[in-house]
């Protein structure tokens, strides 16, 4: 048995120290300064947001850091250790519909800031990035990076980064992310990489933008949250989320609702619905959403290990009625449970990335070890771990 793969959180500064030691090789001389911004995962609310749902993320003790310089002659250099290739260019030649690969999540960022008017033509910036967050895991390494790099363009320029100043930012995230990155995104992952509590996962209700904090001690309950990063191979998928979508909007269509969310009567719902697909996809939706109101009852109560069946209810749905789960989630989930977790579910998008599973502190080892083995016996990637505690949202540091 290999020893499992644990990715250990790495402390904010020597993440910093990272971005400035690229920013002194690549730009010479020293940043302004250096900004951190987290990773996600979502606890529970999984293909909600787009039916004006109910999210529950929170943020994990993994960063991207920006280590930032304003420039004043309108262009933007970036570099990141995660890629060899910088980028640099004129932001006034930065649009939708230009492709250019990672350096959009810097460069889309700027430039919504500069299309809401915040920034002036002259002004442009120099960026190193340094990351432990793993990349395209279903972490939201796009956020993390997307919110450092808004958050040090505020503070360098005197914008607002108060609760008002940090909706305009993740706003600005969002337009980047859609129309420079070319990546669709509802604003779950922006909204708590900007406003994350320590200790707490973050209510997103998707239909009227609301937020609420709610506390989560897995260590009270001598429980641990852990991530399980499958490694899947990335597969090609545009098409099976537009195509889910699609479904959901016949569903709205024949219910004559504009969302979902707006189902008063679920059963009666269901059975005016035609089609089996659309009858299995809307009751992903529904149930879901439902179980994500249960969560939150229950984390308020202080009943940790109670939510691990809601967890485990939701993979069920996401397997079997939203069908975007994938063999190497389903194997983790299986494994984690068959180890004594006391619930599992992928979270993300689904077809890899990752997945979580709620353990009692206890049977952390055994199930770590039993996702392992069985990803060996079925001759899948090797998962990796990670630990997941409410972290700090996006900040100076
Ligand atoms: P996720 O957000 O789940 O990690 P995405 O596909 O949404 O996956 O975003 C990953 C993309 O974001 C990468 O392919 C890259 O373009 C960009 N990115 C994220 N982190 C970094 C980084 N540290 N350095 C460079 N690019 C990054
Ligand atoms: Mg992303």
């Amino acid at each position: 048995m290999t020893a499992p793969s644990w990715v250990d959180p790495v402390d904010v500064h020597a993440v910093a120290e990272g971005a400035e030691a690229l920013f002194g090789k690549v730009f010479g001389g020293q940043a302004d300064g250096v900004w951190a911004a987290p990773g996600r995962v979502n606890l529970i609310g999984e293909h909600v947001d787009y039916a004006g749902g109910l999210v529950l993320p929170f943020a994990l003790p993994y960063v991207t850091t920006v280590a930032v310089r304003a420039r004043r002659d309108g262009r933007l250099h970036c570099a990141s250790t995660h890629t060899g290739e910088p980028w640099q260019g004129d932001l006034s030649e930065v649009a939708p519909g230009h492709r250019i690969g990672w350096a959009a999540y810097v460069a889309g960022v700027v430039w919504a800031l500069r299309y809401s008017g915040a920034l002036s033509a002259e002004t442009g910036f120099d960026v190193a990035v340094h990351s432990c967050v793993p990349v395209g895991s279903g972490l939201s390494s796009s956020a993390a990076l997307e919110c450092a790099v808004a958050l040090a363009v505020a503070d360098l320029l005197g914008l607002p980064t108060d609760a008002n100043g940090r909706s305009a930012l993740i706003t600005a995230c969002v337009r980047a992310e859609n129309e420079i990155a070319g990546a669709a995104t509802g604003g779950m992952d922006q909204t708590v990489a900007m406003l994350a509590h320590p200790g707490h996962a973050l209510l997103l209700d998707c239909r009227s933008k609301a937020t609420r904090f709610v506390p989560i001690d897995f260590e009270s309950a001598n429980g641990r949250l852990i991530v399980i990063d499958t490694n899947a191979p990335h597969r090609l998928v545009d098409g099976q989320y537009g195509n889910r979508r699609a479904a959901l909007e016949k569903a709205c269509a024949e219910l004559g609702v504009n969302t979902l969310r707006d189902i008063d009567d679920e059963d009666s719902a269901l059975r005016t619905l035609t089609s089996p697909e659309s009858v299995k996809r809307a009751r992903h939706v529904l149930s879901e959403i439902s179980r994500v109101r249960e969560v939150v009852e229950l984390l308020e109560r202080g009943r940790i290990a109670d939510i691990g069946s809601l967890l485990t209810s939701s993979h069920l749905s996401l397997r079997d009625d939203y069908e975007v789960s994938s063999v190497e989630l389903d194997s983790a989930v299986d494994a984690a449970l068959e180890a004594g977790a006391w619930g599992a579910r992928m979270t993300g998008g689904g077809f890899g990335g990752s997945a979580l599973a709620l353990v009692p502190v206890d049977r952390v080892e055994d199930v770590v070890d039993n996702i392992l083995r069985c990803a060996a016996r079925a001759s899948l990637p090797t998962p990796q771990f990670l630990s997941a505690e409410p972290s700090h949202p996006a900040h100076r540091v």
